[in-house]
């Protein structure tokens, strides 16, 4: 079957051609429908040899669905034919954290070299996908697996860190997204237009990505420069944003993120751009709780699921063939993907 893999540190990815996948006991074979591109990926590409995590080459894609194909030896609850999507962040099922469905927070994922597809495991971006245990998928029924594939990061990264301050936004609260206009940030602000009456204000780099930050439900747009935490001070009577989420976790967006929460706010840092926040007496308003987290739970993903049911969530697409796949990750590399760009491996 052809695959889109990154092959070798520093190289670009390349479709190229692996070896069919058969289900072992236990397993799911899917033939994948859809796979998201996201922008964690080009971080891992940039990652240095030395201490670089993943066996490679390693087919990529870590937002995947797909139809099954075939089962292992002993698996229930899934047929062929069934349309789902797959929860990416494997865990062991069993530990505390699992337990809860917590597997982006597994014990032991670590320690028994439990990783996700796309990042560590064989990825969503080829023809066929190995899913380790049925408890990882997610029926789709009636969704379109297209418009419904980036739900499974892009729509569940920011579905957890906006459950978390749910609390914080009352109404007559700020909400504040930085990286508005991305594959995260466009889902994040029709969550918060969904699940809270907060004012959304969204920031972004240009004019056209905050058009499109306006055209997902933003109340207000700011231009992310070293000006934007005073323009979201200026929006809030001087009070700053009761909730922060940065979607791009670069210096000087954090710093912006910092710069803009109000007292008593939640500051969530979601992309990986590697800028951090001091935190200590002083270093931000008054009682400002500074979070880092990764992905979402496996209940929650059936949630933001059950939400693009009701028609709540509009995910922006561009959709590729497996062969352009290169030309997608360039694309997002430059800035120039409008909402998720999605590789369909079927044609
Ligand atoms: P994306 O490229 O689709 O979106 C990023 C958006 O941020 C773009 O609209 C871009 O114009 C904007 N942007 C860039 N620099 C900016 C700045 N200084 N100020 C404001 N906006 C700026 O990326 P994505 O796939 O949505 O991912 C977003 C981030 O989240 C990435 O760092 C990714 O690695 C990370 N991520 C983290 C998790 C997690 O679990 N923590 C999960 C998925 C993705
Ligand atoms: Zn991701
Ligand atoms: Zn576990």
């Amino acid at each position: 079957m052809k695959a889109v893999q990154y092959r070798e540190v520093g190289s670009a990815p390349e479709v190229v051609t692996v070896p069919d996948p058969e289900p072992g006991p236990g397993q799911v074979l899917l033939k994948v429908s859809a796979a998201g591109v996201c922008h964690s990926d080009i971080a891992v590409m940039e990652w240095p040899a030395e201490g670089f995590p993943y066996e490679l080459p390693m087919t990529l894609g870590h937002e995947g669905a797909g139809t099954v194909a075939a089962v292992g030896d002993g698996v229930a609850g899934v047929a062929e034919g069934d349309s789902v999507a797959v929860y990416g962040p494997w865990g062991c099922g069993r530990c505390p954290k699992c337990a809860e469905g917590k597997e982006n927070y597994c014990l032991r994922a670590a320690g028994l070299r439990i990783f996700p597809p796309g990042l560590g495991r064989p990825g969503a971006m080829a023809e066929y996908l190995l899913v380790d245990d049925a408890r990882h998928l997610v029926p789709l029924g009636d969704l379109d697996p297209v418009r419904t594939v980036p739900l499974t990061d892009a729509g569940l990264t920011p579905y957890h860190a906006v459950k978390r301050s749910l609390p914080k936004l009352t109404p007559g609260s700020t909400a504040a997204v930085i990286g508005a206009a991305g594959g995260l940030g466009h889902v994040a602000v029709q969550l918060l237009r969904a699940l809270t009456s907060a004012r959304v204000v969204a920031l972004d780099v240009t004019e056209e990505k905050l058009e499109l930050a306006r055209a997902v439900g933003a109340h207000e747009t700011v231009l992310s420069d070293e000006h934007a935490a005073g323009r979201v001070r200026e929006l809030t009577g001087g009070l700053g944003a009761d909730a922060v989420f940065d979607f791009v976790g670069v210096q000087p967006s954090v710093d912006t993120a910092g710069a803009c929460a109000a007292v008593e706010a939640d500051v969530t840092i979601v992309g990986i751009g590697g800028g951090t926040l001091p935190v200590g007496f002083g270093a931000q308003a008054y009682e400002v709780c500074v979070s880092a987290p990764y992905w979402g739970s496996r209940g929650e993903l059936t949630e933001v699921l059950e939400l693009a049911r009701t028609g709540a969530l509009d995910v922006h697409v561009e959709t590729y063939a497996l062969d352009e796949a290169p030309r997608a990750y360039a694309r997002l590399h430059a800035g120039e993907v409008r909402g998720r760009a999605v590789i369909l491996p079927g044609g």
